[in-house]
């Protein structure tokens, strides 16, 4: 579970990114974060796994207060939570295995544990055929699959998603977002900012609008709205 509350966030005193942001999200659903370049949908998200530290208010995820939280726990809490960006971030010049396995080493999983998981993600998002290839070598739409692979493969209770399709076309779009459908029912909690309206209109999910740091609508089963 997620809990924002009376959230600011200034990274100086004339750039107020967030102001009093209240906002809640249980367990397994699909929120929508839209609003205008600049509302502040990145600080909101980098506030998830402590990126940023708000200024004033409480930041709450999986129960842990995370502007208090102890240094050493914070890799567990990051653990928490799967990230997927739109440009991917994945290691280039090394396979689609390794680099979903990566993610595993680093969190010091046995070797029994990534070679049972790394294929069970790359069969979940389609990639089995493609395990060896060279990043590189993938398209966008693969790219972002391996992407998820990754995010997913340490099993956290959130998937944190930005832009995810920013880079791809409509019809790699509307896989992905199958996918990340498919990942939400199985209970993943599900947070994407985008500005794909199409996209918001037709999944009609939670759609939580920001602009110019406040939250201006929070609607259950909505489309992505109007700017105001
Ligand atoms: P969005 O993701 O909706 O485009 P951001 O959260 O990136 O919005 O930005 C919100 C506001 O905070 C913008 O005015 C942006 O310029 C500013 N901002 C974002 N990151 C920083 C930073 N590291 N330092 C100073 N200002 C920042
Ligand atoms: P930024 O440049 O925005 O700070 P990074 O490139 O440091 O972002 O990391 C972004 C994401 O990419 C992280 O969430 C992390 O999971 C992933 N990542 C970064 N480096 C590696 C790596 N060497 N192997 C696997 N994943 C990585």
């Amino acid at each position: 579970m997620i809990e924002l509350s009376n959230v600011n966030k200034f990274y100086d005193k004339n750039v107020e990114a967030l102001k009093e942001v209240n906002v809640k999200i249980d367990k397994g659903e699909f929120v929508f974060l839209v609003g205008p370049s600049g509302a502040g949908k990145s600080t909101f998200i980098k506030l998830l796994y402590r990126e940023v530290l708000p200024s004033s208010g409480k930041v709450m995820i999986n129960g842990w207060n995370v502007t208090e939280m102890k240094k050493r726990h914070i890799p567990k809490l990051r653990r928490s939570i799967g990230i997927v960006f739109q440009d991917y971030h994945l290691l280039t010049g090394r396979s689609v295995y390794e680099n979903v396995a990566f993610a595993m080493r680093v969190v010091e999983a046995s070797n029994k544990e990534i070679r049972e998981r790394v294929p069970k993600l790359l069969d979940m998002v389609g990639l089995s055929h493609r395990k060896n290839q060279e990043i590189d070598k993938l398209s966008g739409g693969e790219k972002q699959r391996a992407a998820i692979a990754r995010a997913l493969v340490n099993q956290p209770s959130i998937l944190i998603t930005d832009e995810p399709t920013g880079n791809l076309d409509p019809e790699t779009s509307d896989e992905i977002m199958d996918l990340l459908k498919k990942i939400n029912v199985q209970g993943t909690t599900v947070i994407m900012a985008t500005h794909d309206r199409e996209i918001v209109d037709r999944m009609q999910k939670r759609v939580i609008r920001i602009d110019q740091g406040k939250v201006v609508r929070d609607m259950a089963r909505s489309g992505y709205g109007y700017e105001v």
